[in-house]
C-alpha cells in the first residue's frame, strides 16, 4: 500500500473508534513505525510502504482505536525537548508540567539540592538537573515500577555525574536530610472523577498517579504538613495543581507559615502552579 494511502487508511479507523486528534495520531504512528517525518505525507505520498511496516502499523492503529494512549504504543512522550520513555507504570508526562518546570528554572542555581516528590517517569527532576550543573537530586515514589522508569530515563538523559537518586518511599518516610526546592506534582483528581476521565486516561494510566483523594488535596496537605522540615531557610515548595485547587493550596501553604505565595496559569489561562518560600 502507498504512504499517503495508509495514512487515510489509518484516519479512518481511529476516527471511527472516537479517537479524538485521529489524524494527528495516524499520522505520528505512521512516522514512528516507518521512521519518517511530516514532509514524507506531503511531499512522498505515492511511495509504496513495506508489507512488514504496513502489518506493524496496522497493529498500531487497532491499540489505539482501543484508546490505548499513543505514547503507550510508542513508548515515548518529549518532555522539555527530551525523550522520555514511558509506559502503564507512570504518568505520562504532560505539556502543563513544563509550566512547573519552567517556573522553577527561572529561579534555580547550579549547587542545589532538589527533591521531587512523586517524581513518576522522572521527567520533572530529570529536567532540571539536565538544564543546570551540580546539583543534586532525589526523586521518590511509592512505587518501584514507576522509579524503573525514572531510572531509566535518568540513565538515558543525563550524564553519570549529573543523574538522581532515586528513592522508593510513601512520601518523606524514608527522606533525609534538606533541599532548596522541593517540588511535586502529586496525584491531585478527586477520587469519584476519575471515572469520568477519557478513556486513555482513566483505563490506561496509573490510578495512583492520578488519585488525590476525597476532595483531591490529599497529597498537598501531606507535603505541606512536614515540607518545612525538609526545607532550607528561604527554600521553596513547588505544585503544580489543578485548575480549581490555587486558592485552597495557597491557603495551606499560609497556614504552614510559607510567604510570597504565587499562582501561575498555563497556556490555557488555567491556574496551575502554585509555589512559596519558607
Ligand atoms: N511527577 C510526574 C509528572 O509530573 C508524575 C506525577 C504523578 O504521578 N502524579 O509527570
Amino acid at each position: 500500500m502507498k504512504y499517503l494511502e495508509c495514512y487515510k487508511e489509518g484516519c479512518r479507523k481511529l476516527a471511527e473508534a472516537g479517537v479524538p486528534e485521529a489524524q494527528l495520531d495516524a499520522r505520528l504512528l505512521l512516522e514512528y513505525i516507518c521512521g519518517t517525518n511530516r514532509n514524507d505525507l506531503l511531499v512522498r505520498g505515492d511511495r509504496e510502504v513495506e508489507a512488514e511496516k504496513q502489518t506493524a502499523y496496522e497493529t498500531a492503529i487497532a491499540k489505539r482505536a482501543e484508546r490505548i494512549p499513543l505514547q503507550h504504543i510508542t513508548g515515548e512522550q518529549d518532555f522539555m525537548g527530551l525523550g522520555f520513555r514511558v509506559n502503564e507504570h507512570v504518568l505520562i508526562p504532560r505539556q502543563d508540567t513544563e509550566i512547573l518546570v519552567e517556573e522553577i528554572l527561572k529561579d534555580m542555581q547550579d549547587y542545589e539540592r532538589i527533591l521531587d516528590m512523586c517524581t513518576g517517569s522522572g521527567c520533572i527532576l530529570i529536567s532540571l538537573l539536565h538544564y543546570n550543573n551540580w546539583c543534586e537530586g532525589v526523586g521518590v515514589d511509592i512505587s518501584p515500577l514507576a522509579l524503573q522508569v525514572a531510572e531509566e530515563n535518568g540513565q538515558r538523559l543525563l550524564p553519570e555525574e549529573k543523574r538522581p537518586v532515586w528513592l522508593k518511599s510513601n512520601l518523606f518516610e524514608k527522606v533525609e536530610g534538606k533541599f532548596d526546592i522541593i517540588v511535586s506534582n502529586p496525584p491531585y483528581i478527586k477520587s469519584e472523577v476519575i471515572a469520568t476521565l477519557m478513556p486513555e486516561v482513566k483505563d490506561h494510566e496509573p490510578v495512583n498517579a492520578l488519585d488525590g483523594m476525597k476532595d483531591g488535596l490529599y497529597f498537598y496537605r501531606e507535603i505541606v504538613r512536614v515540607a518545612s522540615k525538609y526545607l532550607n531557610k528561604e527554600g521553596k515548595l513547588y505544585f503544580e495543581i489543578g485548575h480549581d485547587q490555587a486558592t485552597e493550596v495557597s491557603e495551606l501553604l499560609k497556614q504552614a507559615g510559607f510567604k510570597e505565595i504565587h499562582v501561575v496559569k498555563d497556556y490555557a489561562g488555567l491556574d496551575r502552579v502554585v509555589y512559596a518560600t519558607l
